[in-house]
């Protein structure tokens, strides 16, 4: 089994926006190191479109590995179009399941905080996002994008059938489920588990082994359980309802990112994806903004880096124990934000706009 190294973080920016994000999180580490004596040794390597380019692989072993031994990987974001066309084993998505999996990060986390500055940049309402904070805690390594059998066969009648399986053992349910109480509990001690229980036996399942952790181990936890569809409607009409929302991988996904629309805008949310901790107490984890390569906007220098930066905030918190330096990467953040700075994605009347680095460069200001 290979070593955790503390405090070793490993960068991989990817493809399109993701190393200008990932550039102004590099600027904050180095902040930390010289100013608050913190010892964070970085790394940075190749992974996604950029790794096939070079290397006909969307990850090398080689990378692969540094991310094993690494108490932390910071994740920009893969993919574009140039790689479109390239075989489904190779694309640079394929990295980021690879490293998931491997990895076992079994619990991606995401918050949905709506900033006060920014309650008129959603679609819905100021008074229905206002002072929205929601974690939705979604499992990322089962379920039916793993499951097998998978894949698509010719059938009779020269048609073809698509395959995938969704499942779930009785473990892999009670572990995510242990997140989100362990979580719920450091928060407003209210957990909404989703699934379909009424028409999948895998979302029976589900419900009956979270419930019985509940039962056995969170009695403090008031839980109680939706159907995946309703809480996709639930979040539209009346989202301050939730605290913590556990779901599985497939729900997660959809529930997430609606989830994150209430709040007006991809370039400010952040996510962890946290593994088990072994014996040792070590945790592996992956930190990522929840946007993808913004290909229409790479090298523009006007992407939002809030979301990369509040994910580090994230590792801070979860895989560094330093809940006090990531309070006050928050706090920099809201700090710019009130000073009416905004990247062009969140540009209001009477805000001034900056560039990427001018946004990395007004939080450190902010966080002297
Ligand atoms: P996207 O999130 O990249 O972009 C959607 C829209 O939001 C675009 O208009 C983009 O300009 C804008 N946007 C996104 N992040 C922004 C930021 N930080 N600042 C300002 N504006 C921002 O989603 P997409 O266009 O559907 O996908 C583009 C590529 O990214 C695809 O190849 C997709 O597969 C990939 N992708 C990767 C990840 C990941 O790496 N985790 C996640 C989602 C999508």
């Amino acid at each position: 089994m290979i070593k955790v190294r503390k405090r070793k973080i490993l960068l991989l920016s990817g493809d399109g926006i993701g190393p200008e994000v990932i550039s102004e999180v590099r600027k904050i580490i180095e902040w930390f190191n010289k100013k608050k004596s913190l010892d964070f040794q970085i790394d940075e390597d190749l992974v996604g479109g950029c790794s096939y380019d070079k290397n006909d692989t969307p990850i090398t072993d080689e990378v692969f590995y540094k991310a094993l031994e690494s108490e932390v990987i910071m994740l920009g974001a893969v993919g574009g179009p140039k790689w479109d066309n390239v075989e489904f084993a190779k694309k640079p998505e394929r990295a980021l399941l690879k490293l998931r999996k491997e990895l076992k990060l079994f619990a991606n986390l995401r918050p949905a905080i709506c900033f006060q500055q920014l309650v008129d940049a959603s679609t819905l309402k100021p008074e229905v996002v206002s002072g929205l904070d929601i974690m939705i805690v979604r499992e990322l390594t089962g379920g039916i994008y793993f499951g097998e059998p998978r894949g698509i066969k010719p059938i009779e009648n020269g048609e073809r059938k698509g395959i995938n399986t969704h499942s779930y053992t009785s473990s892999e349910i009670t572990r995510v489920a242990r997140v989100a109480f362990e979580l719920a509990k450091k928060r407003s001690n209210r957990v909404t588990s989703c699934e379909k229980s009424n028409v999948m036996e895998a979302g029976l399942l589900w419900r009956e082994e979270v419930q019985s952790l509940r039962d056995k181990e969170y009695k403090e936890i008031e839980l109680s359980h939706m159907l995946a569809d309703n809480c996709a409607m639930q979040l539209l009409k009346n989202p301050k309802q939730f605290d913590v929302i556990v779901t599985d991988n497939l729900f997660g996904d959809m529930l997430s990112d609606q989830a994150s629309m209430l709040t007006g805008s991809l370039g400010l949310l952040p996510s962890a994806s946290l593994g088990a901790k072994n014996k040792d107490g070590e945790m592996r984890a992956m930190y990522e903004p929840i946007h993808g390569s913004a290909p229409d906007i790479a090298g523009k220098g006007i992407a939002n880096p809030i979301a990369t930066i509040l994910s580090f905030a994230m590792a801070l918190r979860y895989s560094l124990d330093l809940d006090k330096e990531a309070g006050s990467l928050e706090k920099a953040v809201q700090d710019v934000l009130n000073d009416g700075l905004r990247t062009k994605d969140i540009l209001s009347n009477g805000t001034k706009e900056v560039s990427t680095s001018q946004m990395g460069d007004a939080i450190i200001s902010k966080l002297q």
